[in-house]
């Protein structure tokens, strides 16, 4: 695999299809996510066509390299019908489990994955993409999984491999364990997955590492702050990248593990999973960054579009544009914290 001297500018895949929530309030997905990234990168003018590429939908056939025939067709049935039989809904885990049966509930996934894939093709040769609207790892080969249908992180790694890459790694800095990318791989060393989540919580699983099979978790406890996580950095995760000694890397930066974060308690800033992003590109040639979880829209706009200047080397503002401030404005949060936001979420980017 040639290495160009000067990598290409970043990448920004994008995705129309996910510019509506996929349920209504309580359910954790009833806000807009990935696209409020997109749209206060480009109000702060980090982000333009340029950098730009739509994802496409996944054929069929990159589909089934990971997921069942009978649960894809399910998964189709589901939105042509918007309903399955019961038994079918406990079989592949669709329209139960808060995995909602929704208008797009196998395009959106399957693009996700073409946009993961896609990433990977445009890596290949080295770079660095970001696709916030991939990081669905909880799927798996044929169930749904917190709120994941289609695990595009699995099949973005596997592109990787066909592509004639042999060693990878996928990091995981969300707040739950990336049990469906270490299910994927788990039985193969030259992949070596690493997960950081909080411990105790959904799918309470990731609570052991297996060094022989290059799995490593790494469960935190409740309270887990910025200075933890640059120890566990700088001791344990950039260590174990070194010694891997990947052609590219995997990370899926997730959102919910921020202290601002409704649905876990762990307590970070956007600054620091920044820094920790900075520190793994600089470790590797080829980097894809997936968004994943991330539940406060505030939170998730500021981080992903503050990633995105950091990989596209902007200077953090200490004050916003009327552009950005317009964006932030704009959030609609259903929960009790989204009707009197304080300012910080509304007037600031970094934590
Ligand atoms: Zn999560």
């Amino acid at each position: 695999m040639n290495c160009s001297a000067t990598p290409p500018a970043p990448r920004f895949i994008t995705s129309a299809l996910h510019r509506q929530p996929i349920a209504a309030p309580p359910h954790p997905l009833a806000v807009l996510r990935a696209p409020l990234a997109e749209d206060l990168a480009r109000a702060l003018g980090w982000l333009r066509d340029h950098h730009c590429q739509p994802a496409p939908q996944a054929s069929q056939a990159a589909l089934e390299q990971y997921h069942a025939p009978a649960y894809l067709d399910a998964l189709a049935r589901a939105e042509a019908l918007q309903d399955l039989p019961m038994a079918d809904k406990r079989r592949f885990g669709i329209g139960v489990d808060s995995n909602p049966i929704h208008p797009a509930v196998f395009r959106r996934p399957a693009v996700a994955a073409g946009g993961t894939m896609l990433a990977a093709a445009l890596t290949a040769a080295g770079g660095v993409v970001f696709f916030p609207f991939g990081g669905n790892h909880h799927a798996m080969p044929a169930r749904a999984s917190g709120f994941c249908y289609i695990n595009d992180a699995v099949l973005g790694l596997m592109r990787w491999r066909a592509l004639g890459l042999g060693r990878l790694a996928y990091v995981d800095f969300d707040a739950h364990h990336g049990d469906g990318v270490e299910h994927a791989f788990a039985d193969e060393p030259d992949i070596l997955t690493i997960s950081m989540h909080e411990a105790g919580r959904w799918p309470r699983t990731g609570t052991t590492s297996d060094p022989a099979r290059n799995v490593l978790n790494l469960p935190v406890p409740a309270g887990f702050d910025d200075l933890s996580f640059e120890h566990l950095l700088q001791r344990t995760i950039i260590p174990a990248l070194v010694a891997h000694r990947p052609e590219a890397i995997m990370l899926l930066i997730g959102a919910d593990a921020l202290a601002d974060d409704p649905m876990a308690r762990l307590a970070l800033s956007n600054q620091a999973l920044w820094r920790a992003v900075a520190a793994i590109r600089s470790l590797c040639p080829r980097l894809i960054v997936l968004g994943g979880g991330g539940y406060n829209p505030y939170a998730v706009a500021r981080c992903w579009a503050g990633l995105w200047g950091v990989l596209t080397d902007q200077p953090m503002p200490t004050t916003l544009p009327n552009s950005a401030l317009d964006v932030l404005a704009g959030i609609r949060y259903f929960r009790a914290e989204g009707r009197n936001p304080p300012q910080r979420w509304l007037t600031t980017l970094a934590d």
